[in-house]
């Protein structure tokens, strides 16, 4: 069996505990690898390593072309990498191939090009001039999850690398295949010792020492709000990024085109399971169109397929684990406690594996629970609303301010509503629609900080201002 050991200092190396976790597939239950269990003295070696690498002294434009070359081979191997996130994270093979792999080559391809061109402005005063240095803030924790792995943690390891950090990333033990072939591809191109370092384990044992370690500068996140929490706890005075859970709500409006809306809060409610921070899991529909649209997008619903993630026609792959499966049936549970009916899914195919088919909750309070708890899973709540007041209302009726989507052909309305939802991103008539060049992140519980383009640049660097005094001509 494959055995994913750790990678410090340029080597891939036994955890110090000598300790084992197991992989294991959801689309099978199987276990398919051996993930080293990372513990404090792991983390003790990677932040030494770390701290000896030469990357610091890099020019920009050396690190840019590591990037460039990182994002090549990442391209080079996209099937085989599509084919182990799929299989390591239940998602469907077309989701991988489609978005995942491909967003891990633009995120090295993107952030290698933006720092080439990155130039901060300069002051001029009559009597002198100011300029600004950017320096590495040092070693950084970049921990992710496991719902977006490869694409998540390139999203960080790339304009940490490219401001001059070194990294010691820890990705989740749940899905580590494929950091464990970014470390592999990484130690191929032979970037300098240390600069990237790769620790497996659990979050308590690995990700707690890590986030509490006096050699950490920064610690961007991604993860669960509680874990947040702790998070926050142990940065003290480091740099800190969170990017913590959504309750996205989809806002339809009775003037939008309806055959786009449909398709377009289907893929927001189900992409990758309900298993996306920025899925829109509270459905806000205009009274008017809402008995239409709860039947269409019901029907639409029952139309995708469930099944074997490596199947081409597959919509709706597996869970992440069995204890994650019940826990979204716990939440359809209370749904019904909480006077919900559930109109679809909700239900376990006869099959091995962590499958559950997409739900569809009507009945329910905009308060209930089910409502304004992230449920991260294939389920979603209708809620009819008669005014844009009143949807305002509801769509920040939640503790929860990551993403929202509104859908509506009125422009004044679309621009109005926008500004006025507590979020960090809101999509008007499509969803998930990125520009790496744009501020990612959320307000409330939903996070601290954004990253993205000059964001990123900024929080993966220390400005320096000097200013020099320019003598006037004796
Ligand atoms: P999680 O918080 O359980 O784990 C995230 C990572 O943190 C894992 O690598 C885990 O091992 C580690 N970890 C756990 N405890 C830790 C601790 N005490 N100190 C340091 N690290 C620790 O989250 P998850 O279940 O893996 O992912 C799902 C969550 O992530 C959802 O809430 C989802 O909304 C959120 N998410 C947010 C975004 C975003 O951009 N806002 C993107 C994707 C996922």
């Amino acid at each position: 069996m494959q055995r994913l050991l750790q990678y410090i200092g340029g080597e891939f190396v036994e955890p110090a505990s000598g300790q084992w976790i197991d992989d294991i597939e959801p689309a099978s239950g199987d276990v398919i690898a051996a993930i080293a269990r990372g513990n404090a003295d792991d983390v003790d070696r990677a932040v030494t390593a770390a701290s000896a690498s030469t990357w610091s002294s890099t020019t920009v434009h050396e690190r840019a072309d590591w990037l460039d070359a990182i994002a090549d081979r990442i391209e080079a191997g996209l099937e085989d990498l599509a084919r182990m996130e799929s299989r390591d994270t239940g998602k469907p093979i077309s989701l991988a191939r489609g978005v995942d792999i491909p967003r891990a080559v633009s995120n090295f391809r993107f952030f290698a090009g933006l720092v080439r061109h990155h130039q901060d402005p300069s002051a001029m005063m009559a009597d002198a001039i100011n300029y600004t240095v950017r320096h590495p803030v040092g070693n950084v924790a970049l921990i992710t999850p496991w719902n977006l792995p490869i694409y998540l943690l390139s999203w960080k390891v790339a304009p940490a690398l490219a401001m001059g950090n070194c990294v010691i990333a820890k990705p989740s033990e749940l899905t580590p295949l494929t950091a464990d072939a970014l470390a592999r591809l990484i130690h191929e191109l032979g970037l300098p010792a240390g600069t990237f370092n790769l620790l497996h384990g659990y979050g308590a044992e690995v990700g707690a020492p890590l986030t509490a370690h006096e050699g950490i500068g920064a610690i961007s996140f991604t993860g669960g709000t509680a874990t947040g929490r702790q998070v926050a706890a142990a940065a003290e005075f480091r740099k800190l990024s969170l990017e913590l859970g959504g309750k996205n709500a989809t806002v339809v409006f009775d003037d939008c085109d309806l055959d786009q809306a449909i398709d377009g809060t289907l893929r927001a409610a189900f992409a990758n399971q309900g298993q996306i921070c920025l899925c829109g899991s509270r459905l806000l529909v205009q009274r008017g169109i809402y008995e239409q649209f709860r039947e269409r997008f019901v029907a639409a619903t029952k139309a995708m397929k469930v099944g074997d993630p490596a199947a081409a026609d597959t919509r709706i792959g597996a869970l992440i684990s069995d204890a994650h499966r019940e826990k979204v049936e716990g939440y359809l549970e209370l749904a019904r406690q909480e006077g919900g009916t559930i109109l679809c899914g909700g239900e376990r195919p006869d099959r091995a594996g962590f499958f559950l088919t997409p739900a569809v909750v009507d009945d329910l309070s905009i308060n209930a629970r089910c409502a304004t708890e992230e449920i991260f899973g294939p389920v979603c709540t209708l809620h009819p609303f008669d005014s844009d007041e009143q949807a305002i209302a509801m769509a920040n009726a939640t503790r929860y301010g990551l993403s929202a989507s509104v859908w509506t052909r009125d422009l004044g309305r679309a621009h109005r509503v926008s500004r006025r939802l507590e979020c960090g991103m809101v999509w008007v008539n499509t969803w998930l629609h990125r520009d790496l060049r744009v501020p990612f992140g959320g307000i409330k519980d939903s996070g601290v900080g954004r990253e993205g383009g000059k964001w990123s640049l900024e929080f993966f660097s220390e400005a320096q201002n000097i200013c020099v005094r320019v003598d006037e001509e004796s």
